[in-house]
């Protein structure tokens, strides 16, 4: 124990230990934390969806006519008419032939890829890719290959030597920076090189492209071929879960051989009748995203005038960067002291040197709240040393 103990006294050390507040409240813009009331900036539920009264009662509904447990795994005897209803519902939206559900993001991820590779493999990553893509490829034992963020001519230059079984992998829209990957490009690479491309759309779904169908369709592209999307419904969509689409045959193979798929209990199906209301409700009403970047632009602009280390991102994830994990925490105190709430996030998630605060915009913030942020930041100086 001694030995753990030391561990987590080194990083309580560097600044980088990690505590869980608890919410006494639904997610939204104004939660609850440890008895306290705070004004949100942390959440992933970008339309303002988590706590809809409409997906609340398709939950009840879901649950009252399916139960709650779905009782197995998809394979067995666990795949139920809301599983299936919700993975039409998406493959039309996307505009792909199939979809198929995960249970997360995470697992979908790890399935994809180690269904798709093997030892034999190359999988090429942006070096700003999601814990779980990493993750996803050192599992398949394939070759891990990462070109700098978004760099295409990095890109060529490590894939030119490389030949065989090879994938593409990158977040669309980057979970802590916000920026979006050059998918057109990428798309190309990838034809040329024969190699399937994964996008990862778990920021842009619902967001971006007409109706909130995606970064692809935001790029102009489609789920078809070699090109894999895979997009979350606990971030925008704001229920849980996950889902894969593509063509008939990668589908088909996911459904044979994706481990984490086939070896895990089927989400519970009133969960996935819920996200069908709450996709239903994404499409219809644009005013969401409307409102969201709206938001995103009085935010970008209010911030610019303050000389805030802005970052290169036209979406809802809008980071300050503070560099060391202590200025980003001294940041977020002081900020939870004037009653806002926004997450400081540190190395490993980001770069040495990278700490930063994570603004996350969402369509229910309104206008004064976005302005009460802007003040409140207006007494946190970026360059004061916290130590
Ligand atoms: C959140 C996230 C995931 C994981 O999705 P879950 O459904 O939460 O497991 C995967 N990729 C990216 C880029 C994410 O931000």
């Amino acid at each position: 124990m001694t030995a753990l103990n030391d561990k987590l006294q080194a990083l309580r050390e560097r600044d980088l230990y990690r505590t869980r507040r608890v919410l006494d409240s639904a997610q939204g813009v104004q939660v609850v934390v440890d008895g306290e009331r705070l004004l949100s900036f942390c959440s992933n539920d970008y339309l303002g969806l988590a706590a809809d009264p409409r997906i609340i009662a398709a939950l009840e509904r879901g649950a009252r006519d399916y139960g709650v447990g779905s009782g197995a795994s998809h394979l067995v005897s666990g795949h139920m008419r809301p599983h299936h209803q919700l993975e039409e519902g998406l493959a039309a939206f996307v505009g792909a032939e199939r979809a198929l559900l995960f249970s997360t993001g995470y697992m979908a991820n790890i399935g994809v890829m180690s269904a798709l590779m093997d030892r034999h493999g190359v999988v090429l990553e942006d070096k700003l890719n999601h814990a779980s893509l990493i993750d996803a490829a050192q599992l398949t034992r394939a070759r891990l290959v990462r070109y700098r963020h978004a760099d295409l001519a990095h890109l060529n230059e490590v894939g030119a030597a490389l030949d065989g079984p090879m994938l593409v992998a990158t977040d669309a829209v980057f979970s802590m920076d916000g920026d979006l990957a050059p998918l057109r490009a990428l798309s190309e690479f990838s034809e040329k090189k024969g190699a399937w491309l994964l996008a990862d759309d778990a920021h842009g779904l619902g967001v971006l492209g007409e109706n909130g169908r995606g970064s692809l369709h935001h790029a102009g592209l489609r789920p078809t071929g070699r090109v894999i999307y895979m997009g979350t419904l606990g971030k925008g969509l704001g229920s849980f879960g996950a889902f894969v689409a593509g063509d008939e045959a990668l589908i088909e193979t996911l459904i044979q051989s994706a481990r984490t798929y086939i070896y895990t209990t089927a989400l519970p199906p009133a969960v996935a009748a819920a996200t069908s209301e709450a996709l239903r409700i994404t499409e219809a009403e644009d005013w969401r995203r409307e409102q969201l970047f709206a938001r995103v632009k009085r935010f970008r602009a209010g911030a610019a005038a303050l000389g805030l280390g802005l970052m290169d991102s036209e979406t809802a994830i809008q980071p300050i960067l503070f560099g060391s994990a202590s200025k980003a925490l001294a940041a977020a105190a002081r900020l939870r002291e004037l009653g806002i709430w926004v997450p400081a996030i540190r190395p490993p998630t980001v770069p040495d040197g990278a700490a930063r605060l994570r603004v996350s915009l969402t369509a229910a913030h309104t206008e004064s709240q976005v302005d009460q942020l802007l003040r409140a930041l207006e007494s946190v100086d970026q360059n004061e040393s916290a130590s």
